[in-house]
Order: structure tokens, then sequence, then C-alpha cells
């Protein structure tokens, strides 16, 4: 082994940083790609990706909120989804009133 000089020591310091983090960051992921794969079999599909950003996880394009409706439980009605605050706001205090 050559003589040490403060550039090898500082090398050898370096490496021994390097080297633990990398071996840390690793043991993590293989762990948690392992745990993954024994929970969802052996090849798990990763979520869509669009690169344009139109797309969500699914692969599914933005579904309109005014398309979609929800059940008002305090009245049984049908509200659509962008007005069900507006809604909500309206219908409980109508139901104080009385
Ligand atoms: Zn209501």
């Amino acid at each position: 082994m050559s003589h040490p000089t403060i550039q090898s020591t500082s090398h050898s310091i370096f490496d021994n940083l390097i080297s633990s983090m990398i071996q840390d960051i690793v043991a993590r992921t293989t762990t948690q790609a392992h745990a993954l794969r024994f929970r969802y079999g052996i090849d798990p599909k990763p979520y869509h990706y669009d690169k344009s950003g139109n797309l969500d996880i699914h692969g599914m394009p933005k579904q309109l909120d005014s398309s979609i409706y929800f059940h008002c439980d305090n009245c049984n009605r049908e509200v659509s989804a962008n007005r069900f605050a507006a809604h909500v706001e309206r219908c409980l205090t109508r139901g104080r009133r009385t």
C-alpha cells in the first residue's frame, strides 16, 4: 500500500461517505420494490404519465365538474358537483329556518 497523502485520505473519506449513502438509498429502494412486487404481483403497472399534462394517472382525460352529480342527503336531490358548495349553503340554512 502506498504512503497516504492528504489527497488520498480525503478521497477515501469522501468514498466512505458516498458509498454509505448509496448503499442506504439502494437498500431502501430495493426493499420497497420487493414489498410492492410481493403485494401487487410480479409486474405492478406504473401510473400513467402524460407529457402534455392532459391525462391523469389512469390515462383518462379530465372529466368536467358540471357533468358529475352528487347526491344531497339533506334534500334528496342530485346536485351538479361545481354547484354543490353553493347548494349546501342554501339547502342547510333553508332546513334550519323552517
Ligand atoms: Zn340539498
